[in-house]
C-alpha cells in the first residue's frame, strides 16, 4: 500500500536519528514536504541532505521538545511559513535510567517527564489550533510498549508512555469531531540508537522475549505511521497501535 502525500507539510519531531528519521524520509518518498525538527542539529541536517538527495522535500528547524516556548515557535513558524501544518508525528524522546523506583533520582525523572510527556502535550497544545483552522489533520505520538504494560526497573520511563497513551486518547475525544485524528505508535524494541545504552547480552535477552525473534527496522514503524496518517486510517481515532512483532501480547516464553 502506498500512501500519497503530495503537498502535504509534516512535522516529525526528533527526526535527526532512528523512527523520527525512518518516517521523515518516509514522508519524503511519498511526496510531502517535511519538517524534520531536532534539538541535534547535525542529526537533523544529515537526515534533510539525505531526504533531498533522494528527491524529496525536507528542511531542518530546531527545537527542543521539552520547552514550551520553542515548540510554540517551531510550529507557530511551520505555519507562517508554509501556511498549514497537516500532520504532526510527535517522536521525539529519551531512554530514562534504568533502577528500580525507590532509587530512581527525582531530577531524572522530571528530565524524562518533561522530554518524553510534557513535550507531547506542548506540540499537541500548538499543532491542533492550526490544524482546526485549516479544517483537520492527523497527529500520531510515538509512545512505546511501554505504554501499554510494565517492565522492569523502567517506572519513570513506562510512567511517561502510559502517559502518553493517556493523552492521545483524551485528546482524540476532544477533537475527534473537527477533523482531527490523533492515534500513538506503540513500537516494541526497534534497531536504533536509542538502544546504544544496552549491554549486547541485555539485547539478546529481550529479542528472546519477542515472538518474532528479532528487533524492528525503523522503516516498519514508519510504515505505520504514515497509515495512521492516510486516508486509509480515516476511522482510526485515538488508539494506540502495537507495532512490536507481538511482544504486548503477552505470551509466555517457555521454550
Ligand atoms: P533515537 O535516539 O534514535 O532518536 C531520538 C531523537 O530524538 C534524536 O535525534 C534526538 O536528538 C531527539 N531528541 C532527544 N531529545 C530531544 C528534545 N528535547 N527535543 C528534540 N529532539 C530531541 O531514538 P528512537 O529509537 O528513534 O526513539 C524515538 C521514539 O521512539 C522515542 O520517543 C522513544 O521513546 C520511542 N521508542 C523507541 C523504541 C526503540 O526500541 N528504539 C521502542 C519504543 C519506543
Amino acid at each position: 500500500m502506498k500512501a500519497d502525500y503530495t503537498g502535504a507539510v509534516v512535522l516529525v519531531t526528533g527526526s535527526g536519528s532512528g523512527i523520527g528519521r525512518a518516517s521523515a524520509t518516509a514522508f519524503g518518498r511519498a511526496g510531502a514536504t517535511v519538517i524534520v525538527a531536532d534539538i541535534s542539529e547535525d542529526g537533523g541536517k544529515a537526515a534533510v541532505d539525505s531526504i533531498t538527495q533522494a528527491g524529496g522535500i525536507a528542511e531542518f528547524r530546531h527545537g527542543d521538545v521539552a520547552d514550551e516556548d520553542s515548540v510554540r515557535s517551531l510550529i507557530e513558524g511551520i505555519v507562517a511559513d508554509h501556511g498549514r501544518l497537516d500532520v504532526a508525528h510527535n517522536n521525539a524522546g529519551v531512554e530514562a535510567t534504568t533502577v528500580r523506583l525507590a532509587d530512581l533520582d527525582s531530577q531524572e525523572w522530571r528530565r524524562v517527564v518533561d522530554i518524553n510527556l510534557s513535550s507531547v502535550f506542548y506540540c499537541l497544545k500548538a499543532e491542533i489550533p492550526a490544524m482546526l483552522a485549516q479544517g483537520g489533520g492527523a497527529i500520531v505520538n510515538t509512545a512505546s510498549i511501554s505504554g501499554l504494560i510494565g517492565g522492569y526497573t523502567l517506572a519513570c520511563y513506562t510512567a511517561t508512555k502510559h502517559g502518553v497513551v493517556g493523552l492521545t486518547r483524551a485528546a482524540s475525544m476532544d477533537y475527534a469531531d473537527q477533523g482531527i485524528r490523533i492515534n500513538a505508535l506503540c513500537p516494541g524494541l526497534v534497531d536504533t540508537p536509542f538502544l546504544a545504552n544496552l549491554p549486547a547480552p541485555a539485547v539478546d535477552r529481550l529479542i528472546n522475549g519477542i515472538p518474532m525473534r528479532r528487533m524492528a527496522q525503523p522503516d516498519e514503524m514508519a510504515q505505520a505511521v504514515l497509515w495512521l496518517c492516510s486516508d486509509a486510517a480515516s476511522y482510526m481515532q485515538g488508539h494506540a497501535l502495537p507495532v512490536d512483532g507481538g511482544t504486548s501480547l503477552g505470551g509466555t516464553t517457555t521454550y
